[in-house]
C-alpha cells in the first residue's frame, strides 16, 4: 500500500469509519491498537506491580547471546527469544495496552549467568527471566515463579564427532560450559573426569572454542544448544541424550510473595488464552520445536530471610563447583 493511501486509511479509521477499530479514549488503556489490548489493572499501593506501574518501566535481566531464548539482534539491537516474550507477557499484565505496546515498557540488561542471584538481591532489576532454572541453592537466594518451561542439559559436539553420545563419554575430555550455571554443576557430578577448566561467562564464547577445537564439547541446556546449533548448523550439532531436568522459572526478591502470586497467576493466564503458546511458536519453534504442554506453576512456600548472594567476580557462585575457573586457563 502506498503512503498515502495508508495514511487515508489510518484517518478512516480514527474517525470511526470503522467501528472498534480505533485507539480506546478510556486513559487506562491510553496507547493501545488492537483488539488484545487489555486494560491496566489497579493494584494495592505497597507492591511492587504498583510500583513498577506508577515508574512505567519493567526492568528485566535476559542473556543478549542465545539465539531463542534471549538474543540481542546485531541488526535493530532488539532483544528477542522466547524469555523476552515472557517478559513481554509480564509487561502488559502490569500495563494493560497490546503486547507491543507492553514490550516497549521493558527495559532490558544482560544478565550473564554467574550475576542473576545478586543482580536480583540489589535490586538493578525487577525480575529476570534468562533460561533460569529453579532450584534449591538458589531459592535460598531468590524466589521463582514458573516453571514456564522445562529444559535439559545436553551436550553438543563438533558435527563429524562420533564418540561423544552421553555424559559420561566426556570423562577425559575438554568440556566448556559457563560459570555459576547449573549445567557446569551437573557435567562435574556426572562425569567427574572431565576437563572442565575452560568455562566462560557466555555460552556463545563455548562455541567459540568448539570451533576453535580447543575443547571437545559444550554442554548446557538442549534448547540453548540449539540456538547455537541454528547459527552454526555446519559445525555443531546436539547429540540430543539430556541427563538433567531445568525448570525454568522468574526470579524476583525473595520474600516477595504478591508478586510471585501475580507472576504465576499471569503464567496460568498465558497458559490459559493461547499468549504463552504463540510466544513459544514465535521464538523456539522456529527452530522446529512444537510447542509442549506448559509445566504446572509451583507455588511453593518461601520461607525465611535470603542469604546474601556471594560475589560474582569470585570463583565460585552457588551453583558453580570451586574448581570452575572464573576464566579461560588455556
Ligand atoms: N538453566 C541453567 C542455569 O540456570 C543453564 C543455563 C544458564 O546458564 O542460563 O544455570
Amino acid at each position: 500500500m502506498s503512503r498515502t493511501r495508508a495514511v487515508l486509511l489510518s484517518m478512516l479509521l480514527c474517525l470511526g469509519l470503522i467501528a472498534g477499530a480505533c485507539a480506546s479514549d478510556d486513559p487506562e488503556v491510553e496507547g493501545t491498537n488492537g483488539p488484545d489490548a487489555q486494560e491496566a489493572p489497579e493494584f494495592a499501593e505497597d507492591t511492587t506491580m504498583a510500583a513498577i506501574q506508577q515508574r512505567g518501566t519493567l526492568n528485566v535481566g535476559t542473556k543478549f547471546d542465545q539465539n531463542l531464548f534471549g538474543l540481542k539482534n546485531p541488526i535493530t539491537g532488539n532483544i528477542e527469544g522466547f524469555d523476552v516474550e515472557i517478559a513481554k507477557i509480564i509487561a502488559q499484565a502490569i500495563f494493560g495496552g497490546t503486547i507491543e505496546d507492553a514490550g516497549e515498557k521493558v527495559e532490558f540488561t544482560e544478565t550473564v549467568s554467574a550475576v542473576r542471584e545478586a543482580e536480583i538481591q540489589k535490586g538493578s532489576v525487577d525480575m529476570i527471566v534468562a533460561t533460569y532454572t529453579i532450584n534449591d541453592t538458589r531459592k535460598g537466594l531468590v524466589d521463582f515463579a514458573g516453571p514456564y518451561f522445562v529444559a535439559g542439559q545436553d551436550i553438543m559436539v563438533a558435527k563429524d564427532n562420533d564418540t561423544i553420545k552421553s555424559v559420561t563419554d566426556l570423562n577425559g575430555k575438554k568440556v566448556c560450559s559457563v560459570q555459576g550455571s547449573t549445567s557446569l554443576k551437573n557435567v562435574q557430578e556426572q562425569a567427574p573426569q572431565a576437563d572442565v577448566s575452560i568455562s566462560f561467562e557466555r555460552y556463545t564464547d563455548c562455541a567459540d572454542a568448539l570451533k576453535a577445537g580447543r575443547v571437545d564439547a559444550v554442554t548446557t541446556d538442549n534448547v540453548i544448544l540449539l540456538g547455537l546449533v541454528k547459527d552454526n548448523p555446519d559445525d555443531f550439532k546436539v547429540v540430543e541424550n539430556t541427563f538433567t531436568s531445568e525448570p525454568y522459572g522468574i526470579g524476583i526478591t525473595k520474600g516477595d510473595q504478591a508478586f510471585r502470586d501475580f507472576l504465576n497467576d499471569t503464567l496460568e493466564e498465558a497458559y490459559e488464552n493461547g499468549s504463552w503458546e504463540e510466544a513459544f511458536d514465535s521464538t523456539v519453534g522456529q527452530a522446529g520445536v512444537e510447542a509442549p504442554e506448559p509445566p504446572a506453576v509451583d507455588r511453593y512456600s518461601s520461607t525465611g530471610e535470603a542469604s546474601p548472594a556471594p560475589d560474582p567476580s569470585a570463583s565460585t557462585s552457588p551453583d558453580a563447583s570451586p574448581s570452575a575457573s572464573a576464566s579461560p586457563t588455556t
